[in-house]
Protein backbone atom coordinates (compact mmCIF):
# COMPACT_ATOMS: atom_id res chain seq x y z
CA UNK A 1 0.00 0.00 0.00
CA UNK A 2 2.75 2.31 -0.47
CA UNK A 3 1.10 3.93 -3.36
CA UNK A 4 -2.07 4.44 -1.19
CA UNK A 5 0.52 6.21 1.24
CA UNK A 6 2.39 8.28 -1.10
CA UNK A 7 -1.27 9.25 -2.47
CA UNK A 8 -2.10 10.49 0.80
CA UNK A 9 0.77 12.37 1.10
CA UNK A 10 0.41 14.07 -2.17
CA UNK A 11 -3.19 14.91 -1.81
CA UNK A 12 -2.33 16.60 1.97
CA UNK A 13 0.55 18.21 0.78
CA UNK A 14 -1.31 19.78 -2.08
CA UNK A 15 -4.51 20.98 1.20
CA UNK A 16 -1.82 22.58 2.89
CA UNK A 17 -1.08 25.04 0.28
CA UNK A 18 -4.37 25.69 -1.30
CA UNK A 19 -5.40 29.29 -1.14
CA UNK A 20 -9.21 29.05 -1.40
CA UNK A 21 -10.16 26.68 1.22
CA UNK A 22 -13.56 28.04 1.29
CA UNK A 23 -15.43 29.45 4.39
CA UNK A 24 -16.05 27.86 7.81
CA UNK A 25 -19.87 27.59 9.20
CA UNK A 26 -20.80 30.66 10.45
CA UNK A 27 -23.87 29.91 12.02
CA UNK A 28 -22.74 27.95 14.75
CA UNK A 29 -20.54 30.26 16.62
CA UNK A 30 -18.24 27.43 18.24
CA UNK A 31 -17.78 26.53 14.65
CA UNK A 32 -17.13 30.12 13.07
CA UNK A 33 -13.73 29.58 15.60
CA UNK A 34 -12.31 26.65 14.12
CA UNK A 35 -9.07 27.23 12.08
CA UNK A 36 -9.76 26.73 8.40
CA UNK A 37 -5.63 26.10 7.99
CA UNK A 38 -6.30 21.95 8.64
CA UNK A 39 -6.34 19.16 6.00
CA UNK A 40 -6.71 15.77 7.28
CA UNK A 41 -7.63 12.21 5.79
CA UNK A 42 -7.46 8.56 6.75
CA UNK A 43 -7.99 5.55 4.96
CA UNK A 44 -8.74 2.01 6.91
CA UNK A 45 -8.64 -0.64 4.84
CA UNK A 46 -10.74 -3.90 5.74
CA UNK A 47 -7.89 -5.53 7.01
CA UNK A 48 -7.48 -3.02 9.54
CA UNK A 49 -4.80 -0.67 8.48
CA UNK A 50 -5.36 2.73 8.51
CA UNK A 51 -3.51 4.86 6.99
CA UNK A 52 -3.20 8.62 7.43
CA UNK A 53 -1.32 12.10 6.10
CA UNK A 54 -2.38 15.62 7.44
CA UNK A 55 -4.05 16.13 11.03
CA UNK A 56 -5.68 13.02 11.05
CA UNK A 57 -5.41 12.89 14.48
CA UNK A 58 -7.08 16.46 15.26
CA UNK A 59 -10.78 15.66 16.94
CA UNK A 60 -13.29 18.03 14.72
CA UNK A 61 -17.11 18.28 15.14
CA UNK A 62 -18.62 15.89 12.51
CA UNK A 63 -21.97 17.30 12.32
CA UNK A 64 -24.13 15.67 9.89
CA UNK A 65 -21.92 12.55 9.00
CA UNK A 66 -23.34 11.60 12.46
CA UNK A 67 -26.67 10.72 10.45
CA UNK A 68 -25.56 7.90 9.04
CA UNK A 69 -24.80 6.38 12.44
CA UNK A 70 -28.14 6.95 14.13
CA UNK A 71 -29.81 6.21 10.26
CA UNK A 72 -27.91 2.79 10.90
CA UNK A 73 -28.72 2.47 14.98
CA UNK A 74 -32.63 3.80 14.57
CA UNK A 75 -32.57 0.86 11.32
CA UNK A 76 -31.82 -1.28 13.93
CA UNK A 77 -34.16 -0.96 16.07
CA UNK A 78 -37.42 -0.38 13.55
CA UNK A 79 -36.29 -2.05 10.66
CA UNK A 80 -38.19 -0.99 7.99
CA UNK A 81 -41.48 0.55 9.04
CA UNK A 82 -38.82 3.76 9.80
CA UNK A 83 -39.50 4.48 6.23
CA UNK A 84 -43.00 5.29 7.01
CA UNK A 85 -41.38 8.39 8.59
CA UNK A 86 -38.72 9.35 6.38
CA UNK A 87 -38.15 9.03 2.80
CA UNK A 88 -35.20 8.05 0.58
CA UNK A 89 -35.33 9.91 -2.47
CA UNK A 90 -32.97 13.74 -2.60
CA UNK A 91 -34.10 16.72 -1.67
CA UNK A 92 -32.05 18.97 -4.49
CA UNK A 93 -32.80 21.44 -1.29
CA UNK A 94 -30.35 23.10 1.41
CA UNK A 95 -30.09 20.70 4.43
CA UNK A 96 -31.79 22.92 6.02
CA UNK A 97 -34.51 24.16 3.99
CA UNK A 98 -38.47 23.87 5.35
CA UNK A 99 -39.86 24.08 2.09
CA UNK A 100 -40.29 20.70 1.16
CA UNK A 101 -41.53 19.73 4.59
CA UNK A 102 -45.30 21.80 4.27
CA UNK A 103 -45.68 20.22 0.25
CA UNK A 104 -44.79 16.66 2.48
CA UNK A 105 -47.14 17.10 4.86
CA UNK A 106 -44.60 16.58 7.61
CA UNK A 107 -42.48 13.68 6.18
CA UNK A 108 -38.79 14.93 5.17
CA UNK A 109 -37.16 13.66 2.08
CA UNK A 110 -34.03 11.80 3.36
CA UNK A 111 -32.59 10.73 6.82
CA UNK A 112 -29.48 12.79 5.71
CA UNK A 113 -31.16 16.70 5.47
CA UNK A 114 -32.01 18.35 9.31
CA UNK A 115 -35.36 17.40 9.11
CA UNK A 116 -34.81 13.74 8.42
CA UNK A 117 -32.29 13.52 11.16
CA UNK A 118 -34.35 15.23 13.48
CA UNK A 119 -37.50 12.87 12.52
CA UNK A 120 -34.51 9.46 13.22
CA UNK A 121 -33.68 11.32 16.44
CA UNK A 122 -37.04 11.23 17.62
CA UNK A 123 -37.72 7.58 17.07
CA UNK A 124 -34.52 6.57 19.40
CA UNK A 125 -35.78 8.75 22.01
CA UNK A 126 -38.49 6.11 21.90
CA UNK A 127 -38.73 4.85 25.46
CA UNK A 128 -35.73 6.76 26.68
CA UNK A 129 -34.90 10.19 28.37
CA UNK A 130 -32.40 11.75 26.04
CA UNK A 131 -29.85 11.54 28.10
CA UNK A 132 -30.45 7.94 27.58
CA UNK A 133 -30.86 8.27 23.74
CA UNK A 134 -27.71 10.58 23.45
CA UNK A 135 -25.04 7.70 25.39
CA UNK A 136 -26.88 5.29 23.71
CA UNK A 137 -25.78 6.76 20.33
CA UNK A 138 -22.53 7.48 21.87
CA UNK A 139 -21.91 4.35 22.61
CA UNK A 140 -22.80 3.23 19.27
CA UNK A 141 -20.16 5.21 17.51
CA UNK A 142 -17.69 4.20 20.01
CA UNK A 143 -18.43 0.45 19.21
CA UNK A 144 -18.21 0.81 15.68
CA UNK A 145 -14.69 2.71 15.85
CA UNK A 146 -13.46 0.29 18.85
CA UNK A 147 -12.70 3.26 20.75
CA UNK A 148 -13.53 4.61 23.87
CA UNK A 149 -11.89 7.65 24.11
CA UNK A 150 -15.16 9.57 21.72
CA UNK A 151 -16.76 12.36 23.21
CA UNK A 152 -19.45 15.08 22.95
CA UNK A 153 -17.89 18.66 22.19
CA UNK A 154 -20.50 20.32 25.36
CA UNK A 155 -19.27 23.66 23.78
CA UNK A 156 -20.54 22.93 20.26
CA UNK A 157 -23.66 21.05 21.41
CA UNK A 158 -24.69 24.36 23.95
CA UNK A 159 -23.54 26.92 20.42
CA UNK A 160 -26.27 24.75 18.44
CA UNK A 161 -28.84 24.95 20.89
CA UNK A 162 -28.63 28.53 21.55
CA UNK A 163 -28.73 29.31 17.62
CA UNK A 164 -30.78 26.32 16.71
CA UNK A 165 -34.02 28.88 15.57
CA UNK A 166 -33.97 26.99 12.17
CA UNK A 167 -33.70 23.42 13.45
CA UNK A 168 -36.53 24.34 15.93
CA UNK A 169 -38.76 25.45 13.58
CA UNK A 170 -38.60 22.86 11.55
CA UNK A 171 -39.15 20.36 14.94
CA UNK A 172 -41.97 21.99 15.65
CA UNK A 173 -43.18 21.75 11.81
CA UNK A 174 -42.93 18.05 12.10
CA UNK A 175 -44.60 17.77 15.11
CA UNK A 176 -47.43 19.95 14.13
CA UNK A 177 -48.22 17.38 11.19
CA UNK A 178 -47.57 14.36 13.60
CA UNK A 179 -44.43 13.15 12.18
CA UNK A 180 -42.73 13.97 15.97
CA UNK A 181 -44.05 12.35 19.00
CA UNK A 182 -41.31 13.45 21.42
CA UNK A 183 -40.90 17.24 22.74
CA UNK A 184 -39.16 19.59 21.07
CA UNK A 185 -36.74 20.16 23.05
CA UNK A 186 -35.99 16.74 24.27
CA UNK A 187 -35.53 15.71 20.15
CA UNK A 188 -33.72 18.85 19.75
CA UNK A 189 -31.35 17.58 22.80
CA UNK A 190 -30.56 14.35 20.98
CA UNK A 191 -30.29 15.90 17.30
CA UNK A 192 -27.61 18.73 18.70
CA UNK A 193 -25.76 16.03 20.96
CA UNK A 194 -24.92 13.80 18.11
CA UNK A 195 -24.19 16.76 15.83
CA UNK A 196 -21.22 17.95 18.70
CA UNK A 197 -19.85 14.30 18.58
CA UNK A 198 -16.40 14.97 18.34
CA UNK A 199 -13.97 12.25 16.11
CA UNK A 200 -10.57 12.46 14.21
CA UNK A 201 -10.28 11.40 10.68
CA UNK A 202 -8.66 8.22 12.09
CA UNK A 203 -11.19 7.30 14.41
CA UNK A 204 -14.18 8.16 11.16
CA UNK A 205 -12.82 6.37 8.95
CA UNK A 206 -12.49 3.37 11.23
CA UNK A 207 -16.12 3.79 12.51
CA UNK A 208 -17.40 3.87 8.78
CA UNK A 209 -15.50 0.57 7.72
CA UNK A 210 -18.93 -1.59 8.49
CA UNK A 211 -20.17 0.12 5.01
CA UNK A 212 -17.28 -0.89 3.09
CA UNK A 213 -17.20 -4.33 4.47
CA UNK A 214 -21.04 -5.65 3.77
CA UNK A 215 -22.37 -4.47 7.23
CA UNK A 216 -19.55 -6.03 9.03
CA UNK A 217 -17.02 -4.42 11.15
CA UNK A 218 -13.52 -6.46 10.15
CA UNK A 219 -11.81 -5.04 13.65
CA UNK A 220 -13.92 -6.87 15.78
CA UNK A 221 -16.15 -9.07 13.58
CA UNK A 222 -19.21 -7.89 14.46
CA UNK A 223 -22.03 -8.15 11.84
CA UNK A 224 -23.28 -4.22 12.60
CA UNK A 225 -26.18 -4.34 9.87
CA UNK A 226 -27.45 -6.74 7.67
CA UNK A 227 -25.35 -6.82 4.33
CA UNK A 228 -28.46 -5.51 2.38
CA UNK A 229 -28.96 -3.10 4.84
CA UNK A 230 -24.85 -1.35 4.54
CA UNK A 231 -25.62 -1.52 0.74
CA UNK A 232 -28.64 0.68 1.04
CA UNK A 233 -27.27 2.94 3.85
CA UNK A 234 -24.85 3.43 1.19
CA UNK A 235 -27.18 4.06 -1.79
CA UNK A 236 -28.83 6.52 0.01
CA UNK A 237 -25.28 8.26 0.88
CA UNK A 238 -24.78 8.65 -2.74
CA UNK A 239 -28.08 10.10 -3.16
CA UNK A 240 -28.67 12.21 -0.42
CA UNK A 241 -25.37 12.55 1.44
CA UNK A 242 -24.13 15.78 0.44
CA UNK A 243 -27.62 17.65 -0.16
CA UNK A 244 -27.80 19.78 -3.13
CA UNK A 245 -24.59 18.84 -4.03
CA UNK A 246 -25.57 15.38 -4.08
CA UNK A 247 -24.84 14.98 -8.04
CA UNK A 248 -21.69 17.05 -7.97
CA UNK A 249 -20.29 14.74 -5.26
CA UNK A 250 -20.99 11.83 -7.13
CA UNK A 251 -19.81 13.42 -10.69
CA UNK A 252 -16.64 14.46 -9.07
CA UNK A 253 -15.65 11.81 -6.94
CA UNK A 254 -18.15 8.97 -7.81
CA UNK A 255 -18.51 7.32 -3.77
CA UNK A 256 -21.21 7.25 -1.47
CA UNK A 257 -20.19 9.93 1.09
CA UNK A 258 -21.95 11.81 4.18
CA UNK A 259 -20.76 15.48 4.64
CA UNK A 260 -20.84 17.52 7.65
CA UNK A 261 -20.64 21.46 8.28
CA UNK A 262 -17.81 20.54 10.33
CA UNK A 263 -16.18 20.16 7.35
CA UNK A 264 -15.21 16.60 7.64
CA UNK A 265 -16.63 13.89 5.06
CA UNK A 266 -17.13 9.97 5.34
CA UNK A 267 -16.93 8.51 1.93
CA UNK A 268 -17.54 4.71 1.15
CA UNK A 269 -15.58 2.59 -1.41
CA UNK A 270 -17.12 -0.57 -0.91
CA UNK A 271 -15.18 -3.78 -0.58
CA UNK A 272 -11.98 -1.30 -0.73
CA UNK A 273 -11.76 1.60 1.80
CA UNK A 274 -13.82 3.78 4.96
CA UNK A 275 -12.49 7.09 4.34
CA UNK A 276 -12.62 10.39 6.32
CA UNK A 277 -11.56 13.89 5.30
CA UNK A 278 -11.51 16.92 7.00
CA UNK A 279 -11.19 20.58 6.30
CA UNK A 280 -13.45 22.97 8.23
CA UNK A 281 -14.06 25.49 5.02
CA UNK A 282 -17.24 24.50 3.21
CA UNK A 283 -18.40 25.39 -0.53
CA UNK A 284 -21.32 27.23 -1.15
CA UNK A 285 -23.91 24.34 -0.11
CA UNK A 286 -21.93 23.61 3.22
CA UNK A 287 -19.48 20.74 1.75
CA UNK A 288 -15.73 20.82 2.58
CA UNK A 289 -13.92 22.76 0.06
CA UNK A 290 -10.90 20.69 -0.15
CA UNK A 291 -12.19 17.56 1.78
CA UNK A 292 -14.32 17.22 -1.85
CA UNK A 293 -11.16 18.17 -3.87
CA UNK A 294 -9.34 15.39 -2.09
CA UNK A 295 -11.33 12.77 -2.21
CA UNK A 296 -11.59 13.60 -6.09
CA UNK A 297 -8.15 13.34 -6.31
CA UNK A 298 -8.09 10.02 -4.27
CA UNK A 299 -10.64 8.17 -6.17
CA UNK A 300 -8.95 9.26 -9.60
CA UNK A 301 -5.50 7.92 -8.30
CA UNK A 302 -6.87 4.87 -6.80
CA UNK A 303 -8.92 3.84 -9.42
CA UNK A 304 -12.14 3.31 -6.80
CA UNK A 305 -15.05 5.21 -7.87
CA UNK A 306 -17.97 2.87 -8.00
CA UNK A 307 -18.35 3.72 -11.69
CA UNK A 308 -14.62 2.70 -12.89
CA UNK A 309 -12.45 4.60 -13.94
N1 LIG B 1 -25.86 20.57 13.27
C1 LIG B 1 -25.96 21.11 11.94
C2 LIG B 1 -27.31 21.76 11.76
O1 LIG B 1 -28.23 21.28 12.30
C3 LIG B 1 -25.77 20.00 10.96
C4 LIG B 1 -25.84 20.46 9.53
C5 LIG B 1 -24.80 19.83 8.66
O2 LIG B 1 -23.79 19.34 9.11
N2 LIG B 1 -25.01 19.93 7.37
O3 LIG B 1 -27.48 22.73 11.08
Amino acid sequence: MTKLQDVLDEIAGEAAGASDRGVVAHYIPELAKVDPNQFGIAVALPDGEVLTAGDAATPFSIQSVSKVFTLSLALGKLGDSLWARVGREPSGNAFNSIVQLEQEKGRPRNPFINAGAIAVADLILSGHQPREAIGEIVRFIRYLADDDTIRIDERVARSETEHGDRNASLAHFMRAFGSIEHPVDHVLGVYFHQCAIAMTCHQLARAGLYLASQGQNPLTGAQVVPAQRARRINAIMLMCGHYDGSGEFAYRVGLPGKSGVGGGILAIAPGIASIAVWSPGLDLVGNSKLGTAALEQLTRQMGWSVFGA
